[in-house]
């Protein structure tokens, strides 16, 4: 099987080439604009015979053979898809229609990762996936949820015109090892705020909730996903669910007692919860999350340690 990743670089994406690699049977080919992402995260597959990485942006046409895509190429961090808002909605949605067409010239079939995002500042809680959202269209964050709103459709109507074989994930807040120390999401934000002493900024109110997967959970979901036979939408994501506030408790209690928590401003149209009914990836795929929050943190902050010379009080 010949799989191309895009955004194969990036934090999900490096982990989901790892869990291909083991198969023997597959070739993987990752494309990457390193906007987000980093060769770093792919150095351990680099020279190896079954693994090829093109340095290429998806809003440009990609010529490749392959049998499957997981078509991934997005930033997902908020600091980092609001910085140029304009390229985010045009890897959304060029990128997306050009993945499409590939997928369309090559017989292939196409996973997108969408996202929670698209039930913006949800209405109905838990969110099923039958739920169509409460998006603000013309917000500082519809760069990202309307593109990814857009990339669904078009993954359907490719599917309905043109008989396109699709696979639709709505990933939930993901976490673990190799995520960008900076990149602003909450929990690198406070991973890497107790491992430096410095306050856990929690935006104001800080009961707004979010669930968290651990990312080897989302990787098998994934691949459940691709491998199946539904073409979903599917929501992947972890239902333990917690405020913003305990999220920093228990990276308190965890990492670092000794460190403050401090409230700061938010954001505009931060969703005040959220929270995945997963019904249907545990019909339909078998699949359901393993590791909680309390096993994954701890996973994450090794990672961080590394990555930051911050060696383990004894
Ligand atoms: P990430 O930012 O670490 O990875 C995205 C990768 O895409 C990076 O390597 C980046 O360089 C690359 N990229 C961005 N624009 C590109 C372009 N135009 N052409 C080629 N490459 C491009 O993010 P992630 O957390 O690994 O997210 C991966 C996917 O999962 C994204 O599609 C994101 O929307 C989705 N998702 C993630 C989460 C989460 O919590 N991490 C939640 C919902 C959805
Ligand atoms: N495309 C691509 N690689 C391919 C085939 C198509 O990048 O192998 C791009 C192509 O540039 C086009 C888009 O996918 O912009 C949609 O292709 P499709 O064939 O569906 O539409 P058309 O080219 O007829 O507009
Ligand atoms: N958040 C926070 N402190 C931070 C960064 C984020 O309290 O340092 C909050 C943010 O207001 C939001 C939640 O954490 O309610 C999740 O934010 P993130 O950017 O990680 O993901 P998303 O909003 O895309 O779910």
């Amino acid at each position: 099987m010949r799989i191309l990743v895009t955004g194969g670089a990036g934090f999900i994406g490096s982990h989901l080439v790892d869990k291909l690699m083991e198969n023997e049977k597959n070739e993987v080919i990752v494309v990457d604009n390193y906007f987000t992402g980093s060769k770093d995260n792919l150095k351990r597959w680099i020279g190896h015979p079954r693994f090829e990485l093109i340095r290429h942006d998806v809003t440009e046409t990609l010529l490749v053979e392959v049998d499957q895509i997981y078509h991934l190429a997005c930033p997902a961090s908020p600091i980092f898809y609001k910085h140029n808002p304009v390229k985010t909605i045009k890897t959304n949605v060029i990128g997306t229609l050009n993945m499409l067409g590939l997928a369309k010239r090559v017989g292939a079939r196409i996973l997108l990762t969408s996202t929670s995002e698209v039930y913006g500042d949800p209405l109905v809680h838990p969110q099923p996936e039958s739920y169509w959202g409460n998006v603000n269209p013309i917000g500082v964050r519809s760069c990202y949820d309307e593109g990814k709103r857009v990339a669904e459709t078009l993954m359907f109507d490719y599917h309905r015109q043109h008989g396109i074989e699709i696979r639709i994930a709505r990933i939930f807040n993901t976490y673990g090892p190799r995520m960008n120390i900076d990149d602003g999401r909450v929990v690198s934000n406070f991973i890497a705020q107790a491992l430096r002493d410095e306050p856990l900024t929690v935006q104001v109110p800080g009961t707004q909730t979010r669930s968290f997967c651990y990312v080897s959970d989302m990787v098998d979901g994934l691949i459940r996903l691709m491998e199946g036979e539904h073409t979903g939408p599917i929501n992947i994501g972890n239902p333990g669910e917690f405020t913003m506030l305990e999220l920093a408790e228990t990276v308190k209690e965890l990492i670092n007692p000794a460190v403050e928590i401090k409230m700061v401003e938010n954001t505009p149209d931060d969703p005040r919860q959220r929270k995945p009914d997963i019904t249907n990836a545990k019909q339909l795929l078998g699949w359901e999350p393993k590791i909680k929050l309390r096993e994954g943190l701890p996973l994450m902050e090794e990672d961080f340690r590394l990555r930051l010379g911050v060696a383990k009080k004894k």
